[in-house]
């Protein structure tokens, strides 16, 4: 009830971690073998765990550099019969560009569900994220901004889809869905001593998000100034970011072809701690092992599969990104 406040959420379902609230919405979708669901290469692993652990294909789309997002220009061409779901990220707590993914999804008939767990309070026109698309999903994991050591929540506008979500995340039963009943569900829940110390955290979580507004703002106007510093521009219809991280482009052309890596020490040693962020995950061997899964293979064959990772290898958006990306985490 407190987070549906603080979002203007009509529905909102406290699960036990980010991953149990995106696992959740995929449920009451009832995402299975077959289905693909499109989602950026440039995100938590997490994002991708929820889709394969449905045994679902997860579907790469390129990035958009300049917003660190995933570019909504190349997610319509992405959409076959088998797309299940949009699954874009509110990467580093700034909105993607939902006008247009949520009008190619209407336009597609596919359902939008937000990964929004790392943008608590960032809004869209004025708007909560995670109250857009049919979903939004939430994490209280202790490295976000709104945390309870583990938790997660999922937001929805649509009491069918609230209750399917309620039934899947409590042992499959308690309330009435319009249609058939899906046979799988799971205990998914948040504990009450967890809801408890969620609530003391809300109480910050406004204040420090509005602190992190100004800052990052100060800093945008700073760093922009230095040529081969690039940071990550907002779209028009960001009203907040919640910037759970402060990400920037690094271009070494502009340092004399100082690696990243020596110019992230060169800061850690000027007591600014910065990371590189994500590598690329459409890259990576625990990723791309679908393709020797037996599972997989069982489903989708090995011709399907080895199509799907020639896609997959072809982001070099996300390629460059992770070469040049530098973060300041939330802590900071
Ligand atoms: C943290 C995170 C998750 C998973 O949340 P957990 O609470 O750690 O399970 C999912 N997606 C993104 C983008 C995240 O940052």
């Amino acid at each position: 009830k407190a987070f549906e406040q603080m979002t203007g959420a009509r529905h909102c379902l406290a699960t036990a971690s980010g991953t149990a609230a995106l696992t959740t919405a995929l449920g009451a979708l009832d995402l299975g073998p077959g289905d693909e669901v499109i989602l950026p290469p440039y995100t938590f692993i997490a994002t991708w765990n929820v889709i394969v652990l449905n045994f679902a294909l997860p579907v790469f789309v390129d990035v958009d550099p300049e917003t660190f997002q995933i570019d909504p220009a190349r997610v319509e061409q992405s959409i076959t019969p088998q797309t299940r779901a949009l699954l874009p990220v509110h990467i580093g707590g700034s909105p993607p560009d939902l006008d247009t993914l949520l009008a190619i999804g209407a336009r597609r008939g596919v359902p939008v569900i937000e990964d929004a767990c790392q943008a608590h309070l960032a809004e869209w026109r004025g708007r909560a994220v995670g109250t857009w698309g049919l979903a939004g999903c939430f994490s209280f994991q202790a490295s976000k901004n709104l945390n309870c050591g583990e938790g997660g929540a999922v937001l929805t506008g649509d009491p069918d889809f609230a209750n399917r979500c309620y039934n899947f995340h409590t042992q499959g039963r308690g309330r009435p869905v319009s249609g058939p009943q899906p046979s799988r569900a799971s205990n998914l829940r948040l504990s009450e001593f967890q809801g408890r110390l969620l609530r003391a955290q809300m109480a910050r979580v406004l204040d420090q998000t509005r602190r992190r507004t100004e800052n990052a703002t100060y800093l945008t106007a700073l760093l922009g100034q230095i040529p081969g510093i690039t940071p990550a521009r907002l779209y028009e219809g960001v009203t907040r970011s919640a910037y759970h991280l402060y990400m920037f482009r690094y271009d070494k052309e502009h340092f004399a072809g100082l690696p990243r890596s020596r110019f992230l020490e060169a800061l850690g040693q000027a007591g600014v701690p910065a990371s590189g962020g994500y590598g690329p995950m459409h890259r990576d061997p625990y990723v791309t092992g679908i393709t020797r899964d037996r599972h997989f293979l069982r489903i989708y064959g090995e011709r399907h599969l080895q199509e799907w990772q020639e896609r997959a290898l072809t982001c070099p958006r996300n390629d460059r990104l992770c070469e040049d990306a530098v973060w300041f985490t939330q802590n900071m």
